[in-house]
């Protein structure tokens, strides 16, 4: 690997030179990303299926597509986002030019995780190049393949004095942040946040923290069962349930659940097959270490398993399950599942489960599946979390024009479409003054008379 210092004193000389404040240079580097997922859909399809088994369906919606859509957003945007942003005058500036410019940060790193690997970079990335900044990127370790092939591919399509990929786990990462950022980028876990902002502090660098959490989805009321159970079921098992966004639990009334779980039943055996193992449509768990974690969590719960529950430690495959009479207390509801199990708990009221998601940290996505306006409207009014989408699951993050980000406990900032160029510019308010006016400043100067403040 490539010294971090000297690639960082690269990419920081690069930055002081101007090159990449031009809109000409950001575009062609984002052109050059479009062309990197143009030339290499193949390679990418080979090294997400060698991490996840992810089929070539996800792939494409999660890894390429996702990407693609907010490059082609942002290079049709971002002239207009480059412009100075000008804001009124009062009385006492009334001759000056006052305005908001976006300037760059600097030299910028980015950490990723390993379950949309190659999104977690290239999507922040984006905002990085539109805003006019040289990026480090550190790819997950975990997700072997795609680290490796973002290394090859990087250098390739992207100037190598701004922009450089370094590989690496917790020991690597850890070296590369004693050295000073301008901002950093961090997609991960909440107790790795933590050593991040450590890191930050010394530096006084500014950080967005992209992170997870239990995302809960209420089912209530009237609504059209069928359809929910199929979207459900989509946005929990994408990924074998490793999304930072799927539904982590589900929330609804004894009745609702009885209807459900026939439905679920139904639906996963149309999706995956009645032996889900020898679906293509399923991926697998990153690691045997993740594989572990779920296999425990599930033997801890005194949860009732009804679908589901079997598991193969050879092919880190992990049957879509779904547990009830899971008490609030259960293994399964302390810490984000992030794999392909879910517990359906029962509520009484709509109040019961405004408070049951209240009580816990705030998530990334709040889910609420209904027919009934009002209904969802009480969840959007009595809940915070980073996101919100009713009657389906994950697909709010795909339009570029919504931030994405978390809130509290779940992550700080924001990114995608404009929400990315803002996180990594400056926002810098200027105030250009000429020499007018200078008689009116009188009232300003000491020796001070009280009666001018008014002015
Ligand atoms: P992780 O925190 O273990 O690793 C993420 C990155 O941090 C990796 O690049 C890793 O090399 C680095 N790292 C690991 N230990 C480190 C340390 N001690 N010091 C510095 N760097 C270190 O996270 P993960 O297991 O890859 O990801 C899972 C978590 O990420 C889940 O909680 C999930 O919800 C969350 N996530 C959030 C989003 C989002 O967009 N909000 C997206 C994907 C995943």
């Amino acid at each position: 690997m490539e010294c971090q210092k000297l690639v960082l004193e690269r990419l920081r000389t690069a930055f002081r030179s101007g090159v990449t404040i031009p809109l000409n240079f950001r575009l062609t580097q984002l052109e050059a990303l479009m062309l990197l997922f143009e030339d290499n859909e193949n390679l990418i399809l080979e090294a997400l299926h060698e991490d996840l088994a992810k089929p070539k369906f996800e792939t494409v919606l999660s890894e390429i597509d996702i990407v693609v859509n907010d490059l082609c957003y942002t290079i049709s945007n971002l002239q207009t986002w480059m412009q100075p942003t000008n804001v009124g005058t009062n009385l006492a500036t009334k001759l000056d030019d006052c305005f908001v410019r976006r300037e760059p940060l600097g030299v910028v790193l980015i950490i990723g995780a390993w379950n949309y690997p190659l999104q977690l970079i290239l999507a922040p990335l984006i905002g990085a190049i539109a805003a006019g900044n040289c990026a480090i990127l550190k790819p997950s370790e975990v997700s072997k393949a795609t680290e490796k092939l973002l290394a090859e591919l990087i250098p390739k399509y992207l100037s190598q004095d701004c922009f450089a990929v370094l590989c690496g786990g917790a020991e690597e990462t850890k070296l590369l942040l004693e050295n000073r950022f301008d901002h950093i980028f961090y997609t991960g876990s909440q107790s790795v946040a933590r050593c991040i902002l450590q890191s930050a502090a010394v530096h006084l660098t500014p950080v967005t923290l992209e992170l997870g959490g239990k995302s809960p989805c209420l089912i209530y009321g009237r609504l059209d069962m069928k359809s929910a159970a199929k979207r459900l079921v989509w946005a929990k098992f994408f990924n074998a349930g490793q999304s930072c966004v799927a539904p982590d639990y589900v929330l609804c009334p004894v009745e609702t659940r009885d209807l459900l779980i026939p439905l679920i039943k139904e639906v996963l055996e149309s999706f995956y097959g009645s032996d889900p193992q020898q679906s293509p449509d399923l991926g697998r768990i990153v690691t045997e270490k993740h594989w572990n974690y779920l296999t425990e969590l599930l033997e801890s719960s005194e949860g009732k398993v009804v679908i589901g529950g079997d598991s193969i430690k050879e092919t880190r495959y992990f049957a879509p399950t779904v547990v009830v009479d899971v008490a609030e207390t259960d293994a399964l509801m302390k810490e984000e599942i992030f794999g392909p199990i879910l517990p359906i708990l029962t509520i009484k009221s709509l109040d019961e489960g405004i408070a049951f998601i209240n009580k816990k940290e705030k998530p990334l996505a709040v889910y609420v599946f209904s027919d009934e306006p009002q209904i969802v409207t009480t969840v959007l009014n009595g809940t915070s979390s980073g996101g919100f989408c009713s009657n389906d699951g994950i697909v709010h993050m795909t339009l570029p024009g919504l931030p994405f980000g978390g809130v509290g406990a779940s992550g700080m900032g924001n990114y995608h479409g404009r929400w990315g160029f803002e996180t990594f510019s400056h926002k810098r308010g200027c105030m250009l003054r000429g020499w007018g006016l200078e008689r009116v400043n009188v009232l300003r100067y000491p020796p001070y008379n009280e009666s001018n403040l008014s002015w």
